[in-house]
């Protein structure tokens, strides 16, 4: 497998991903990675060529393996552990650096050895982009999901860095439908004969 390895931002996104698959975040509905189908589904949604051959058993027990080394890097507790584990995470597989042209731009990229396993491949596009968020935008960008509720963890590359919520589309709803049902309670008890039950 080739990859670049100077947009961090994506092997990032993958990390977040994956970690957002596991049975600990989806409480409600349990592991999204249950056969080679999903790790499949997973691996191509996120902009991963699976490869010639189909993900197998192994396979999804590997990167199930993999997705908690990946939770506790992000979720480690400083810098030096974020990048010792992100470290390791490229010795997974052998890699070899190159330069090539990548839209008529000189790109450094990455080839991993072809004997590798999709989870060793799969380790190296996560491992280079925690690296590099670290590097470009610093250890304050891995994040626990604010959200009471929720036992997400994610990794926050956008330019304004104000990201909250692991799912905020599912999170960050969850929080504002219990802020909003808080103040009207708070209103409702601040000013009772104000309320639908003294109507009348
Ligand atoms: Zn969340």
């Amino acid at each position: 497998m080739q990859l670049t390895f100077t947009d961090y931002t994506f092997g990032a996104s993958v990390a977040t991903a994956l970690v957002l698959t596991a049975p600990e975040v989806l409480v409600a509905t349990g592991d999204a990675l249950t056969d080679g189908e999903s790790l499949h589904a997973f691996l191509t949604e996120h902009g991963i060529a699976p490869g010639d051959r189909p993900a197998t058993g192994t396979d999804l027990d590997d990167v199930r393996a993999l997705r908690t080394r990946v939770r506790d890097v992000v979720a480690a507790p400083n810098e030096e552990a974020i990048v010792e584990g992100a470290n390791q995470l490229l010795r997974v597989a052998r890699t070899v650096p190159f330069l090539a042209r990548h839209d008529g731009t000189w790109t450094w990229r990455l080839e991993t050895a072809p004997e590798s396993t999709l989870a060793d491949d799969l380790a190296v596009v996560i491992g280079t982009g925690l690296l590099g968020t670290v590097a470009s935008l610093g250890p304050s960008r891995f994040r626990s999901c604010e959200s009471p509720s929720c036992n997400g963890i994610f990794v926050d590359t956008s330019r304004a860095g104000r990201r909250r919520f692991c799912m905020p589309q599912v999170c960050g709803n969850r929080v504002n439908v219990a802020n909003f049902r808080a103040r009207r309670r708070r209103e409702q008890q601040d000013h009772p004969g104000t309320g639908p039950a003294d109507a009348g």
